[in-house]
């Protein structure tokens, strides 16, 4: 048996999308559960301007995503180097024996064309099954350009060079290659070697049914990073893309997808991304941290925001959040109520809160007795009392008290956030509403 080598091959766009770390988890995946190795090389052909800061993007969002890499980019090994543009050399030598095959020629404009063999080609990938590729007409299939006037050379015979130069078992990568594929085995031909295995993986498609594009919101690994997604939650996620089981389990470990993956679970059909689904993985997520972990990791996103950290109440009020939230960033905007002096209102629950005419009443006379209250620890109590009295339900008078503190229509635990905030804040929130909402 060949040992499995597969590879993750960006060219240096200056982000890593959504499709790009699904095809390096699985080309990782693949490797880590055969004893593999898994290369990662730079397809920087073009212009080397700004190249390493726009690969950085790619390769810190793997490394997020704790998707390690055994050869390639800053790694070094065996089959370096491991970057497009320092394998001139490489690309020569094939090239010249091609050339002394006779299996190039030059065009007036300098261009080098590769003379397909005029013949059917099966391509067996192992998700899209047999694809047969007629070469014999030769209008609808002309020979095409491996190197150009320049004396550089195209994406699909350095692409395939590359591959059979770095021994690469299989070929993992997006859909949108699959029609290449046919010609690259035309190359394999004419260099007397034996092509990798295929397999194409299918397009991501937005919630409006589109291929996925960078403008799309959850394009970039980054923004899940600036969401604050915890990264086991992404691999989870993005594994999910495309691929599943066939069994009911949606919540993998790195160990449990290693195990589990198998190419010949890899859908046809295209791939729906769904935000909401992302932000529920990433709750299973957090939802397990313990709440010391769940502080640390949310801390980075408060201070970044600006909040007190060093406020003798931070602690309590991110714990109380932790089954509120569904990743870090939302924490901010849950909490901040309670460390600002001025409150902004979220339009919807004051709407609904502002729907019972009664109301105003009813928080004017919480306030007034909230601010006779000896005891606060009998806060919350009192607001059922108050509405009592007044004729209501305590609901009645529960959402108004939420809405009037906080801003917010949910969130903290409402007895908690009557303690935390204290008997003066309280009123003078209540007070607030009245002025600027009632
Ligand atoms: N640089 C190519 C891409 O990003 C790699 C294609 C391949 O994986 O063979 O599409």
């Amino acid at each position: 048996m060949t040992p499995v080598r597969t590879r993750f091959a960006p060219s240096p766009t200056g982000y890593l999308h959504l499709g790009g770390a699904r095809t390096a988890l699985f080309n990782w995946l693949f490797a880590r559960q055969h004893g593999g190795t898994f290369v990662l090389r730079v397809e920087d052909t073009d212009d080397k301007r700004n190249k390493e800061e726009a690969f950085a993007a790619i390769y810190e969002g793997m490394q997020w995503m704790g998707i390690d890499w055994d050869e390639g980019f800053e790694k070094g090994g065996d089959f370096g180097p491991y970057n497009q543009s320092e394998r001139h050399d490489l690309y020569l030598k094939w090239f010249e024996k091609l050339e002394a095959d006779g299996r190039v020629y030059q065009e007036d404009d300098g261009a080098w064309r590769f003379r397909f063999e005029r013949k059917e080609v099966t391509l067996t990938d192992l998700v899209c099954g047999e694809i047969t590729i007629d070469y014999k007409n030769e209008e609808i299939n002309p020979d095409m350009t491996v190197r150009r006037p320049d004396g550089s050379f195209t994406f699909h015979f350095v692409n395939v060079v590359d591959d059979l130069e770095m021994q690469i078992s299989h070929v993992i990568r997006g859909e949108d290659h699959l029609m290449n594929t046919p010609k690259h085995l035309q190359l394999y031909e004419a260099f007397g070697v034996e092509p990798p295995q295929f397999a194409h993986i299918p397009l991501i498609l937005n919630d409006s049914g589109k291929k996925m594009s960078k403008r799309d919101e959850g394009a970039a690994v980054k923004d899940y990073q600036e969401l604050g997604f915890v990264p086991e939650a992404m691999t989870n996620f993005v594994a999910l893309l495309g691929w599943n089981p066939k069994t009911e389990q949606e919540i993998f470990t790195a160990e449990e997808l290693i195990a589990a993956f198998n190419l010949s679970h890899i859908n046809r059909a295209p791939a729906r991304f769904d935000l909401k689904k992302a932000l529920w993985m990433n709750q299973q997520y957090t939802l397990e941290l313990s709440a010391d972990e769940f502080y640390e990791s949310a801390s980075p996103y408060l201070e970044a925001a600006g909040l007190p950290m060093s406020h003798p109440n931070m602690r309590a009020a991110v714990e109380a959040v932790q089954e509120k939230v569904n990743c870090f960033d939302d924490v901010e905007g849950a909490i901040s109520f309670l460390f600002e002096d001025d409150i902004s209102y979220d339009d919807e629950a004051v709407t609904k809160v502002m729907k019972n005419e009664n109301v105003p009443a009813l928080l004017a006379a919480l306030k007034e007795d909230w601010t006779n209250l000896e005891n606060w620890e009998e806060a919350k109590d009192q607001i059922g009392i108050t509405a009592k009295a007044a004729g209501s339900k305590p609901g009645q008078l529960m959402f108004p008290t939420r809405v009037a503190l906080s801003g917010l229509g949910g969130g903290i635990d409402l007895g908690l956030i009557i303690h935390l905030m204290g008997q003066e804040n309280c009123v003078n929130r209540l007070e607030h509403f009245l002025t600027v909402q009632a």
